[in-house]
């Protein structure tokens, strides 16, 4: 059976802290394949004035694939249209590909709200959960969540023990300096050839 793992994100724009978490759970998990998938319509945010378009966030998700061994980018929440629910992803991963083992990438922060997405027990019962170091996390608050996921839903819960890499996309949007410093130098080329952002 091959291993799956599979990140989702708005990418806009992916930055190192994304590239950290992959590598991570890569090191961690070892998958034979590493899937980042854009969402189309994220179903819990507004997406900023003078957002990148879905056609850049997959260019540059593309980029960032590079940094990463085993990665590739997935165009399929963006092609499905609509917001994106990542219980439909799994389930079309699923019906794509029947001999893989899947495992949801997400960082600590999604963790502690899983229970709020959309059809929670499809997610822990199609792919295992692969958290990563956001921030400063609250350990006693994880290993809770993840308890509470197993008990409720069978989850099968990884926290991958590893030093986090505090920055979001929201952040580097707001200041050009720390976006360069933050972000895949082949990436900030993109944002600045497309005039995205500043
Ligand atoms: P935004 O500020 O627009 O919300 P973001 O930086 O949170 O963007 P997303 O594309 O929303 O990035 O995140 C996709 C996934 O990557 C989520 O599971 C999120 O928890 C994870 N992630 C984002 N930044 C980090 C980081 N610095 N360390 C670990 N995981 C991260
Ligand atoms: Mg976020």
């Amino acid at each position: 059976m091959s291993r799956v793992g599979i990140m989702g994100g708005t990418f806009n724009p992916p930055h190192n802290g994304h590239v950290h978490a992959a590598r991570q759970a890569m090191a961690a998990m070892q998958f034979d394949r590493l899937l980042l998938i854009p969402d189309n319509v994220p179903p819990h945010k507004t997406m900023p004035h003078g957002s990148a378009d879905g056609e850049q966030r997959l260019e540059m998700t593309r980029l960032m694939a590079r940094e990463i061994p085993g990665a590739e980018a997935c165009d399929m929440e963006l092609r499905r249209g609509g917001r994106s629910y990542t219980a439909d992803t799994l389930r079309a991963l699923q019906r794509a590909l029947p001999e893989a083992e899947l495992f949801l990438i997400i960082g600590t922060d999604m963790l502690l709200t899983l229970d709020k997405w959309r059809e929670p027990e499809t997610l822990c019962a199609l792919a295992g959960l692969v958290t990563v170091a956001r921030d400063d996390d609250d350990h006693a608050a994880l290993e809770q969540k993840a308890a509470w996921l197993k008990e409720k839903w069978n989850a099968r819960v990884w926290l991958v023990d590893c030093p986090a890499l505090p920055v979001s996309s929201t952040d580097v949007r707001a200041d050009r300096a720390l976006c360069r410093a933050m972000v895949p130098p082949a990436i900030y080329q993109y944002i600045e050839q497309q005039g995205l952002y500043f």
